[in-house]
């Protein structure tokens, strides 16, 4: 750390959060020796893996890609127990990362980020925080994730309630007391169709208040075999070089056929293969789902089948079928379990699309067709997302230009990178880039070898401050616009496009050109003089 005498910052860099991003970038910083320190709200390392502690969290993506790829060394002794991992295990390892890479000194935790100021004389950001002294850093590296504001929901009476409510984002670290209880959830999205599956069997009674139904794919989960893991490691560097190049960021082909070229036999057949791979390899099972109506139909009315002969009751059933949207369109939730619980007595199913919530008493819920007498209540009810953690931080660059104005009618940035009048701030998996539609930790790495290597740059060339031009930027993001409009994306409504916050504009705020392409476009910008930046 430097003395702040004069326009010296305190430190080169600043990242903003600890987990499997914060983490990374700080290590990566440090090595190339950049004074870098780190700022987590949370009491310890782990991000989304450290809030999210609700029973049956678990990851959707394999282990053995759902992991840092930057140490050998790492890479060889770490062993998981399941091939997809449940979430005290991913916080074991992003621990031992942090201990391994001697990280924790260089982070203050328990400590929010309130405001970052860009000082156009000095080229520098000063931040402060809900408690402790402001810091100066020539760089703001933004690792605060794509899924870490929670969005409290607006639900009529709720504050009349008097039992316990939880919300899956910041669940008790002491775990909760749900034996025997009468339990309630809303909400049946990744979160909700996770805790829903585990906990049925340990509560007394569980209502689910569904308003949309998802998609649900099995994964298949089960022990990594000791063969499995030994081939992985025996394959690690073509695995991960998949992941660096392919659509989505993981170690798999790409689909061979296009459903709507095949014979229904052939069609089925190959349905049946890909839903025995499980997870978001079902996805690949043809290359027109995400383009073609048809083509989506077909896989819907594969699903559709498969809950129909899962779920006993027939009514059950019917409301388990999304009829709202495309498979896929939506983040659709993963779990083995999902619709069996259904079948069992000690759950029902309330369809708040047919009776709305109307309100609450101190222990029920009430909907327009009765009471729901509940001990707790658990709130699966998602999050501001993309954007939400990044404007909910008072961000000023340029001559006071605040993000949170320049993003009112969507968000703005070049690659997703990086903003136009916000010089010396990256985002780690920022809005209009890859990030939730490709495999985190390939797309966090990819960030941040490329904001290592920029730095570098900056560092060679003595300059002190980069930013994107606003032309390149309005063009990446007309761009991400038009990719997502080729696709069916352009028909849902979900979080990916804010949907699910009151008020937030309308925007895909992914983008869905492909990871390898993208990592691509960004290799392309820095190799030919940080095209579409400037730098001073
Ligand atoms: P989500 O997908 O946004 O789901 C929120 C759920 O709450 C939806 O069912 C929504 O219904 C419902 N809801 C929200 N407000 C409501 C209200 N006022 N009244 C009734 N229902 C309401 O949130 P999430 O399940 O936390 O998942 C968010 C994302 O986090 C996932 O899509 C995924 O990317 C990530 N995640 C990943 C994993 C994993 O890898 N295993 C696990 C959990 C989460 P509507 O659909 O009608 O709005």
């Amino acid at each position: 750390m430097n003395s702040s005498a004069n326009d010296q910052p305190q430190y080169d860099v600043v990242v903003i959060g600890a987990g499997f991003a914060g983490l990374y970038a700080l290590h990566r910083f440090r090595e190339l020796g950049f004074s870098a320190a780190g700022i987590e709200k949370g009491g310890d390392v782990g991000g989304v893996w450290y809030w999210n502690r609700y029973p049956g969290a678990r990851c959707d993506c394999e282990s053995y890609y759902y992991s840092y790829s930057f140490s050998q060394e790492l890479q060889r002794d770490w062993r998981w127990s399941l091939r997809y991992s449940e979430q005290p295990e991913i916080l074991r390892y992003l621990n031992h990362v942090a201990d391994r890479f001697d990280l924790r000194p260089h982070i203050r935790f328990s400590t929010t980020l309130r405001a970052a100021h860009f000082d156009e004389t000095s080229g520098t950001w000063t931040l402060s925080f809900d408690h402790g002294p402001p810091l100066t850093a020539r760089y703001l590296v933004s690792a605060m994730g794509c899924l870490s504001e929670i969005k409290t929901p607006d639900i009529a009476g709720l504050d009349d309630f008097r039992g316990e409510i939880l919300h899956t984002a910041a669940w008790p670290h002491d775990g909760a007391a749900l034996n025997g209880k009468r339990v309630g959830i809303i909400g049946t999205g990744a979160s909700g169709v996770q805790v829903i599956s585990r906990i049925a069997s340990q509560v007394g009674e569980l209502t689910v208040f569904q308003r949309t139904a998802n998609w649900v794919i099995p994964v298949w989960n089960g022990p990594m075999a000791e063969e499995f893991q030994d081939w992985v490691q025996a394959h690690y560097a073509a695995i991960r070089q998949r992941c660096f190049t392919s659509t989505g960021g993981v170690p798999f082909p790409s689909p061979e056929h296009a459903a709507l070229d095949l014979p229904e036999a052939q069609r089925t057949a190959i349905l049946e293969e890909f839903w025995a791979k499980g997870g978001i390899r079902f996805f690949s099972a043809f290359s027109d789902i995400f383009t073609r109506h048809e083509a989506n139909e077909v896989v819907c009315a594969f699903v559709r089948d498969y809950i129909r002969r899962t779920v006993r009751n027939p009514a059950v059933a019917e409301m388990l079928i999304p009829k709202d949207h495309h498979i896929g369109t939506k983040r659709p939730p993963m779990d083995d379990d999902y619709y069996k619980v259904f079948n069992r007595q000690n759950v029902r199913l309330v369809d708040l699309r047919a009776e709305p919530i109307v309100g609450f008493t101190s222990d029920s819920l009430i909907t327009s067709s009765g009471a729901y007498g509940l001990d707790t209540l658990i709130l699966a009810t998602g999050f501001d997302a993309l954007t939400g953690a990044l404007l909910a931080v008072d961000i000023c660059g340029r001559g006071g230009l605040s993000l949170r104005e320049v993003w009112a009618n969507g968000a703005r940035s070049l690659l997703g990178l990086a903003v136009a009048g916000f010089p010396n701030l990256f985002l780690i998996t920022g809005p209009l880039s890859p990030s939730v539609l490709a495999n985190m930790p390939t797309a966090i790495e990819q960030h941040v070898n490329w904001i290592a290597d920029c730095l570098q740059e900056l560092r060679a060339r003595g300059a002190r401050m980069i930013e994107p031009l606003a032309g390149p930027q309005e063009d990446w993001t007309r761009h991400v616009a038009d990719v997502a409009e080729a696709t069916l994306y352009r028909d849902s409504r979900s979080w990916y496009f804010g949907s699910n916050v009151p008020g937030k504009p309308r925007q895909f705020g992914v983008y869905v050109g492909g990871f390898g392409n993208y990592a691509d476009k960004c290799r392309q910008v820095a190799a030919s003089n940080y095209d579409g930046f400037t730098i001073d």
